[in-house]
């Protein structure tokens, strides 16, 4: 029986903003009664032979619980070790990074039915690594783009669109001016839509993209969008404002055997320790890690309970949302809402 079930969940809170956000979280959890025990992990990477390396404790709490929320992590520019997020992307084979997009009612945009799902290749295109100064004042970065990689991605958005009930997947490229990488990401997703003959492929232009976004979005309401890695990050962003910005907007890093679950957004450095973050964007993730355990009753509850506070008012929404509300403030009006 489901409901005697506790599931044990590994929890990374990240850096600047991320203790206040998943503090937040933890405190809404125990408040709604979710089944879940956190297992709190320390991911301070330390640099051996070379090589950024996740602490062991961490890895294999995430390998034994198979699901991760985590806050941001901080990515300092010329320290030395590689970007954290990387590592554990790559670590976990987290090929798919999926980030939907929805506007929330009772937060007023220029758009109020953004509806769209992004699907961003997760491990490699600019994001390999491999970059080499080639004589001092010329560098050359490496855009790795791999079949196996490329059929991996498209094959899952081609699924989600399939569970979801979209009609369509949009394959989002430049490969008019990147022939080789984006030409064979394009080329993997003709051969993959063969095996969904019901649902439509579409081929467009980044640039493209990026316009018709930001001026009708609802034209991809009934569509998943699926991208090498860049691509996705950027228009990801877009898309959050979109809705009311980064504040909102979740995401799920899914690999074959673990996923992670976190906001879209970084570290929040500016904001960070002052009790100003806005802890919605970490909360619906945890709401898509929620239905993916097949925990659907508390992820639509907690999700009805944040949109309500939102719509509820100023007073009740963070400085990010044109609000006065703090982090704390903004926690307790949601869990009086729950
Ligand atoms: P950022 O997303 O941290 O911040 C951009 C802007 O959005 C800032 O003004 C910030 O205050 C605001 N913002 C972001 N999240 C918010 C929230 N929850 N509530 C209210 N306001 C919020 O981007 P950045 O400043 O470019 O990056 C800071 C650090 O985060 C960098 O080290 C970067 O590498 C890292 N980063 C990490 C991740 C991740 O862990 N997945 C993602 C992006 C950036």
């Amino acid at each position: 029986n489901k409901s005697f079930l506790i599931y044990n969940v590994t929890l990374i809170k990240g850096d600047g903003i991320g203790e206040e956000i998943s503090d937040a979280v933890v405190k809404i959890y125990e408040a709604a009664k979710v089944p879940v025990d956190w297992e709190p992990v320390d991911v301070t990477p330390s640099l051996i032979n070379g090589v950024t390396t996740i602490p062991k404790p961490a890895v294999d709490s995430i390998n034994k619980n198979k699901i991760a929320l985590k806050g941001p992590l901080a990515t300092p520019i010329g320290k030395g070790h590689q970007s954290m997020n990387l590592t554990l992307r790559r670590t976990f084979g987290l090929f798919a990074n999926v980030r939907p997009c929805k506007s929330v009612v009772g937060y007023k945009t220029p758009y109020d039915n953004v509806n769209t799902v992004l699907i961003r290749e997760n491990t490699e295109g600019e994001y390999s690594g491999i970059e080499h100064i080639i004589v001092p004042g010329v560098v050359q970065s490496i855009k790795l783009i791999t079949k196996k990689a490329s059929e991996r991605v498209i094959r899952y958005a081609f699924e989600h669109a399939k569970s979801t009930g979209r009609h369509e997947v949009v394959v989002v490229h430049k490969a008019s001016i990147m022939k080789l990488s984006d030409g064979l990401f394009v080329q993997c997703a003709k051969e993959i839509a063969k095996d969904y003959p019901d649902i439509k492929v579409s081929f467009e232009l980044i640039d493209n993209t990026s316009l018709r976004l930001a001026s009708d979005p609802t034209t991809y309401s009934k569509v998943v969008m699926v991208m090498p890695n860049l691509y996705g990050d950027i228009l990801s962003d877009l898309s959050s404002g979109l809705i009311g910005g980064l504040g909102l907007t979740p995401s799920g890093n899914m690999g074959e055997k673990v996923c992670i679950f976190e906001a879209v957004h970084g570290s929040a450095p500016d904001i960070a320790g002052k009790g100003l973050a806005n802890p919605t964007a970490l909360l619906l993730s945890s709401c898509m890690m929620l239905r993916h355990m097949s925990l659907n009753e508390y992820a639509d509850r907690i999700e009805a309970a944040v949109l309500k506070t939102i719509a509820s008012g100023p007073e009740h929404r963070t400085g990010d949302l044109r609000g006065t509300a703090s982090t704390s403030s903004f926690t307790d009006s949601i869990i009086s809402n729950l």
